[in-house]
């Protein structure tokens, strides 16, 4: 990671999120738990709004009689909501008992521990003494951390810095270093790293009154995904889905992550927003290009920038065993480097590798195959379900087993997207002309945690009573707040930074015509409507 593009803005960005009551700290009052975030009320609202836009825009408001734009035909879509702790061989079945890990290491002398793959370093020379710097930054900020770290360990003055010879440019350690030879990032001489472990990212827990013994481990689930696919037989067989459909679910997810970071972006408690599309093998292809895009344009029509949003497709040494295509739609977080972006969500071409590992058991690649992992007797190493997962078409009289499409999106780093991508600071003409720097939150009106705000220009002059009046006409309707407390000035500035994207103020006019002005926080522009047609005004404009 190079140094960030714009750290004053993220800077300001998480003091917003702060201050406005978006996101705090976990138990914060305790100092906190690093990789755990509370939403707090606006936050609860933004993210909220996100889920449902979400699941409204793919599972209910989704129109099953018509064949979308880019989609090779109709499609169902339906919903679950799965238990957070699954049975444990679903895990071992899913791969990602075995293989959902990330290599650690730690430094003796400091206590810090690292991501294996983070550490960088290069070799430096000093009349005669040779050690290989590492660092966990890379860019230029792993080389001027390299540089400092190299100067005090040789014990030099900066004029001296340049006497230092440096081979090549930062490079892993694994393959280029020795631990012997490695001078760790917090260490004050070369050999404090441990021998690299492997750790598994999957929270475990007990399940049942005996705690202790092996067999009543359990794990909080690292993916919403696996509770569709054991489900799969299930929404089949009660609801009347026919392939193609898909099953969406939004729930809690868990990684016990070595190095969380960057806000929420890493966090170990997360939520996550998955898709998993069932589809005859032959459109497959057509099906998993469909959802890249639809689930592209989703972004889009949110209104995130499209030149922050970046479609990669994965190259072939980038896939997973079983994959036979992904894309990931990212960001440019501004706490990544210039040029560099964050994962927001991942499209993948799964292949009919769940059902099968459901059926079969954990399934491994052998030649172009995918085929039952044996243990050394011969037997399933993790044996699956035994159950028919395959789906039989009653119109074409095929019986197969479905590819899978999976759209898995983060909630927690598409509302950090928005947040991040809606922040905005300008200059506006305060209530007596002057210029005024104020900050806004550019969020599109679905998303936005508060639709509107009445506001009575004066505390007094019956101003109060109609704007309760009218508080009371939209409260139904729509998330709308009521504020008499300060300049009429001070509540706009309140409001934007918030994101409202409309305020509704009750001034003198008001009381004699009972029209009222409607503000609209992106271009200002305020006109005056009359206080019985101000629920409608507003219903238009979130439409
Ligand atoms: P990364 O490479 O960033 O760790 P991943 O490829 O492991 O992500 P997936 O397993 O594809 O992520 O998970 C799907 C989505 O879940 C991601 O695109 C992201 O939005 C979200 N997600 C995954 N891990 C985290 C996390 N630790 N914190 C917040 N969101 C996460």
């Amino acid at each position: 990671m190079t140094a960030p593009a714009d750290q004053s803005r993220m800077d300001a960005i998480v003091s917003l999120a702060k201050r406005r009551g978006f996101i705090f700290p976990s138990s914060e009052i305790y100092g906190g738990l690093n990789g755990f975030w509370d939403y707090g009320p606006l936050g609860v609202e933004l993210k909220r709004n996100l889920k449902n836009a979400w699941w409204h825009d793919m599972v209910t408001g989704h129109d099953e009689l018509a064949t979308p734009s880019g989609a090779p035909g109709p499609y169902e879509m339906t919903g679950l909501d799965c238990t957070i702790i699954m049975h444990p061989q679903a895990w071992r079945c899913s791969g990602h008992f075995d293989l959902f890990h990330d290599w650690l290491i730690d430094c003796r002398e400091s206590k810090r521990r690292y991501r294996y793959d983070h550490l960088l370093g290069r070799w430096a020379g000093y009349r005669g003494r040779r050690v290989f710097v590492l660092t966990d930054a890379s860019g230029e900020e792993g080389l001027t951390a390299t540089a400092a770290k190299a100067q005090k360990f040789f014990g030099l003055r900066a004029k001296q810095a340049g006497e230092i010879e440096w081979e090549g440019d930062l490079v892993p350690l694994a393959g280029h270093a020795s631990r012997e030879e490695a001078l760790a990032p917090e260490a004050s001489e070369p050999g404090t790293l441990t021998e690299p472990r492997e750790f598994n990212l999957m929270f475990e827990t007990r399940v049942g009154a005996v705690a202790g013994e092996a067999d009543n481990r359990a794990f909080l689930r690292p993916e919403t995904a696996q509770g569709i696919f054991v489900n799969f037989k299930n929404v089949l067989d009660t609801s009347r889905v026919r392939v193609p459909f898909g099953i969406a679910q939004i729930g809690k997810s868990f990684r016990n992550e070595i190095t969380p970071r960057n806000f929420t972006f890493r966090s170990r408690e997360f939520e996550q927003m998955e898709i998993e599309f069932f589809c005859h093998p032959a459109d497959s292809q057509a099906w998993y290009r469909y959802w890249r895009d639809r689930r592209w344009r989703w972004y889009l029509e949110l209104g995130l920038s499209e030149g922050r949003l970046q479609l990669r497709e994965h190259e072939a040494d980038e896939l997973s065993h079983y994959s036979c295509g992904t894309a990931d739609i990212e960001y440019a977080f501004p706490f990544l480097a210039e040029g560099e972006f964050g994962e927001l969500e991942g499209i993948a071409h799964r292949g009919d590798f769940d059902l099968r590992s459901h059926m079969e058991g954990k399934l491994v690649r052998s030649g172009g195959e995918l085929v039952v992992e044996t243990d050394e007797t011969g037997k399933p190493r993790h044996r699956g379900s035994g159950r028919d997962l395959s789906y039989f078409d009653d119109v074409s009289r095929e019986r197969f087993v479905p590819h899978v499409i999976e759209p898995s999106a983060g909630a927690d780093r598409a509302a950090l997207a928005f947040l991040c991508d809606a922040y905005t600071e300008d200059e506006v003409p305060d209530e007596h002309g002057k210029p005024r720097r104020r900050t806004l939150l550019k969020l599109h009106p679905r998303l936005a945690p508060v639709k509107v705000a009445v506001l009575p220009l004066v505390k007094k002059d019956g101003m109060p009573e109609m704007a309760t009046e009218l508080y009371r006409l939209l409260k139904p309707h729509m998330a709308c707040q009521y504020d008499e407390k300060g300049s009429v000035g001070r509540r706009y500035a309140r409001q934007d930074e918030a994101g409202t994207p409309f305020c509704l103020t009750v001034d003198g006019a008001s009381l004699g015509d009972r029209t009222v002005t409607l503000r609209d926080r992106d271009s200002l522009e305020q006109v005056r409507v009359p206080l019985e047609e101000a629920v409608d005004r507003i219903r238009e404009r979130l439409a």
